[in-house]
Order: C-alpha cells, then sequence, then structure tokens
C-alpha cells in the first residue's frame, strides 16, 4: 500500500478498514483534502453502537476516510450535523444498507461505495 492514513485510536484494525483506506486513499472522501501529514480518521456511516451487531458497521461501504477526528474536520461534521449528514448519506439510519444509500461530497458529487470497496459515480464526467 503506497498510502496508509494516520490512525488515531488503537481499535482493531480490520479488512474492512484496510480495504477502505485503500479505497479513500489519501485524501478526505467528504473534501478531498489531501491527508498527508494532516489529520485523519475512518467514519462508520452507519454508527456504532453498543446495540449495533459488528457485522453491521464493520463493512467497507459503511467506512469512509475523513480529514479531522470525531470532533473535528469532516468526520466531526457528520457527527455534529445529523440531519444534514443524513441527507448527504454520510450517516446511515441503522435500518439503511450503506450500499445503497448515496453520498454527496462537498463539491456536490453523488455517489455509492461498493461491498467490493469501489466507487461508483452518477455522473462520470470530470469533477472541477
Ligand atoms: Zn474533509
Amino acid at each position: 500500500m503506497l498510502h496508509r492514513v494516520p490512525r488515531q485510536d488503537a481499535a482493531a484494525v480490520t479488512a474492512a478498514d484496510d480495504a477502505a483506506v485503500q479505497r479513500d486513499g489519501p485524501r478526505c472522501r467528504r473534501c478531498g483534502k489531501d491527508l498527508h501529514g494532516q489529520s485523519a480518521s475512518k467514519h462508520h456511516r452507519k454508527l456504532k453502537g453498543r446495540k449495533t451487531p459488528v457485522r453491521e458497521w464493520d463493512l467497507v461501504e459503511n467506512i469512509v476516510v475523513l480529514c479531522g477526528s470525531g470532533t473535528t474536520g469532516c468526520h466531526g461534521w457528520a457527527h455534529h450535523n445529523r440531519t444534514e449528514a443524513a441527507a448527504t448519506g454520510w450517516v446511515v439510519a441503522s435500518w439503511d444498507t450503506p450500499a445503497d444509500v448515496a453520498l454527496v461530497d462537498t463539491r456536490g458529487q453523488r455517489f455509492t461505495l461498493t461491498p467490493e470497496g469501489t466507487v461508483v459515480y452518477d455522473y462520470a464526467g470530470p469533477v472541477l
């Protein structure tokens, strides 16, 4: 792997974590910020919770690399702006299937994350 995003927690790194980091590389998936030497973390769209089975959140399509932490940057934004985050796919409901919920980044690009660890854009043209 060429790029590794700094990890901020000591939680076990899973295959899904690694696949998400490989997919998103050294950029924030939401704002596109270059994360080399920057604070970054993995956000779980279906939020981790005591009652949420691991199999429901430890999925590559449920994990996105975002700038900041749970309180700063895009990761902090997702946790502190739940309504807008849910409307743009960064937070999904416990009953949702993450692969079925499209996300919208800060440039307005709409895409979905697949269980295969790829990104499918609604519009395949250039993003300026
Ligand atoms: Zn960001």
